[in-house]
C-alpha cells in the first residue's frame, strides 16, 4: 500500500521582478522535482506565482511559464498591494487545494535547499516551519543595522516575533485553516502566525544577495511594516506614552514647586527662555501622544470597514476546468 504523499504549493509573491523570474523560477522547479523525487512531496505539487500587481512583464514571464510546465501557475492581484497581502492573497488562495504551503521571495535571497529540511520537520510532526537567516553577512551594513533594529523594535514594544525571521516559512493547511479566521487589514503575518499556535520548528540558512533588480523594501517600506506590526499586535506605545506623561507631569510638578520658591525669595528672574523652553516641550510631547493615539484609532477605522485584503484579477488555471477534472 503506498502513503499518500502532501501535497506542496511554493507561495512566491513577485513585484515588477522581470529580471529576476526567469533565473530564478528553474531554481524552484529543480527544488520540487528534487522533493517529488525523493517521495516526501506529492507529484502535484506545485509553484504558484502572486504578481502583486506589476508594472513590467512579470505577468506576461509568469503566463508564459505555466504554459511551459504544469508545476508553474500564477495569480494576478488588482493591484499593488504590497508584499504582506501578496503572500496572504497566495496562501489563502491554496489553502483548499494542498497539504503545506511555503512562502518564499522570488529573488532567490532565500536558501531554496533548506526547503528539504522544512519539509522533513513537517513530516516530524510540525505545522509551522519558520526560516530564520543564521548570517547577514551579505546584506550591506545599512540592511543589516536597519533590519536588526527592526526585529529589536518590535521586541521592545511587546511583538513577538521569531527573531531574524522573514516570510521564508511552512504553513500546514490545517493551520491555514484557523488563520483564515484572523480577519485583520493591518497584516503583519510573521507576528500573526505564531498566534495560531500548534507545533513549530526552526530551520536555519543563509540569506544571500539579491540575484537581479533591487530591493523594493526601501526603508521607509520597512519602517511602514514596523509600525504595522506594533500597532497590530501590541498596545504598549500607548501605555509608554501613559509613562511618558506620569513623568513630564512629575517633572512639571517638580518646576511648578520650584517657581514658587523662588517667588516667594523674591528672586523673580525674567526667565523667558526657561519658559520657552518648558512650553516648546511639553507641545512637542503632547502632539507626539496625539500622533501615536491618532495612529491607533486611524487602524480601528480601516478595521471597521472591513474592505477585501486581496482582489485577484486573473488566474493561470482555468478555474472550472480545474473543477471540473475534478469531479
Ligand atoms: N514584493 C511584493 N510587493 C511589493 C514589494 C515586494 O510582492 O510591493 C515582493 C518582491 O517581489 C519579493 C519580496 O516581496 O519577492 C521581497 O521583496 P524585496 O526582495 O524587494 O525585499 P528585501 O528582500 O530587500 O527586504
Ligand atoms: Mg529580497
Amino acid at each position: 500500500m503506498s502513503v499518500k504523499l502532501p501535497c506542496l504549493c511554493l507561495v512566491i509573491p513577485c513585484y515588477n521582478e522581470e529580471s529576476v523570474l526567469p533565473i530564478t523560477a528553474p531554481l524552484f522547479l529543480e527544488e520540487i522535482k528534487h522533493l517529488i523525487e525523493k517521495k516526501k512531496i506529492s507529484d502535484k505539487s506545485r509553484i504558484m506565482f502572486v504578481d502583486d500587481g506589476s508594472s513590467d512583464d512579470t505577468w506576461k514571464i509568469i503566463k508564459k511559464l505555466s504554459q511551459e510546465n504544469f508545476h508553474y501557475f500564477g495569480i494576478r492581484q488588482s493591484r499593488n498591494r504590497g508584499h504582506q497581502n501578496a503572500v496572504l492573497a497566495g496562501l489563502m488562495e491554496a489553502k483548499a487545494d494542498y497539504d503545506i504551503t511555503i512562502s518564499i521571495d522570488c529573488d532567490g535571497q532565500d536558501d531554496i535547499r533548506v526547503m528539504d529540511d522544512m519539509v522533513e520537520s513537517y513530516l516530524g510532526g510540525n505545522e509551522i516551519v519558520y526560516g530564520v537567516r543564521s548570517s547577514r553577512a551579505r546584506d550591506t551594513f545599512f540592511k543589516r543595522f536597519t533590519a536588526e533594529s527592526f526585529y529589536h523594535l518590535l521586541d521592545f514594544m511587546g511583538v513577538e516575533t521569531v527573531f531574524n525571521h522573514a516570510d521564508y516559512r511552512l504553513i500546514s493547511g490545517r493551520v491555514l485553516n484557523e488563520f483564515e479566521n484572523f480577519k485583520e487589514v493591518n497584516l503583519f503575518l510573521r507576528g500573526l502566525i505564531p498566534l495560531v499556535g500548534f507545533q513549530s520548528d526552526i530551520v536555519y540558512y543563509e540569506r544571500q544577495e539579491r540575484i537581479a533588480g533591487k530591493s523594493h523594501y526601501p526603508l521607509k517600506k520597512m519602517m511602514a511594516l514596523a509600525f504595522d506590526g506594533i500597532t497590530s499586535l501590541s498596545i504598549k506605545p500607548i501605555r509608554l506614552i501613559m509613562g511618558l506623561g506620569l513623568l513630564v507631569a512629575g517633572i512639571s510638578f517638580l518646576g511648578v514647586i520650584w517657581s514658587v520658591v523662588v517667588f516667594l525669595q523674591g528672586k523673580t528672574v525674567s526667565g523667558w527662555s526657561s519658559t520657552v523652553s518648558i512650553l516648546c516641550f511639553l507641545s512637542g510631547v503632547q502632539l507626539i501622544c496625539t500622533g501615536v493615539i491618532g495612529e491607533y484609532v486611524g487602524r480601528i477605522y480601516m478595521e471597521t470597514k472591513r474592505r477585501p485584503r486581496y482582489i485577484i484579477s486573473e488566474r493561470t488555471d482555468d478555474r472550472e476546468q480545474d473543477a471540473d477534472t475534478k469531479n
